[in-house]
């Protein structure tokens, strides 16, 4: 429920400016924006740095299946990705896949991965990256959750108490409910990227 109102807010308040100022403090309106904006932000799961990870003492990654990584409709890993996860493990970082799909479908794509993972985590709850950082016997503090939504990603891997890295989608071919989230989360990277200072 304050979920849902703070969403309302901030999104009222990037699109019609000052006047949610009335009964919102600056203080407490960029408090709740902070909630939904990611710590790092980069095209794909190959851009996310060992530097990046090792200066923010992340040893944990856990992963989002759906468009971070591979396309929403592919159902397994393919060559780069498992790559990409050597090599990751071959430096230290723990990998966990927590997704909100079924189980069907996770074993499946994990199949030739062979990592720890998650299905049915019911995102944007923390519980699911809570459990994925206990498999991999890490502490929030030192895991950072990768997704492509802010609404379930970012947010709950904040409530989770952990570093997020949001990644581009990979298709834009997504399911209505997700596609829905698109345009309030366009306008929260809007105002995430003025604050840093960065174009969108
Ligand atoms: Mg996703």
């Amino acid at each position: 429920m304050i979920y849902s109102i703070s969403f309302v807010i901030i999104i009222f308040k990037i699109k019609y400016g000052n006047w949610v100022t009335h009964f919102l403090s600056e203080r407490k309106y960029l408090y709740m924006l902070s909630k939904f904006y990611p710590d790092l932000l980069v095209d794909t799961i190959m851009d996310i740095s060992l530097d990046f990870l090792r200066a923010n003492n992340i040893s944990g990654l856990i992963l989002d299946i759906d468009n971070t990584l591979v396309a929403t409709h592919t159902k397994e890993a393919d060559e780069k990705l498992i790559s990409w996860a050597n090599r990751m493990q071959k430096n230290g970082i723990k990998l966990c896949i927590v997704s909100n799909a079924s189980l069907k479908r996770v074993t499946l794509f994990n199949e030739k991965l062979k990592i720890d993972a998650i299905h049915r985590a019911y995102k944007p709850s923390a519980k699911g990256f809570l459990k994925g950082a206990e498999k991999m016997s890490l502490t929030p503090l030192n895991v950072a959750m990768v997704g492509d939504q802010i609404f379930t990603d970012v947010y709950g891997g904040k409530k989770a108490g952990m570093k997020t890295i949001l990644v581009k989608p990979i298709d834009p071919r997504e399911f209505f409910f997700v596609r829905l989230k698109r345009y309030p989360e366009k306008l929260i990277l809007k105002s995430f990227y003025k604050k840093r200072g960065k174009k969108v």
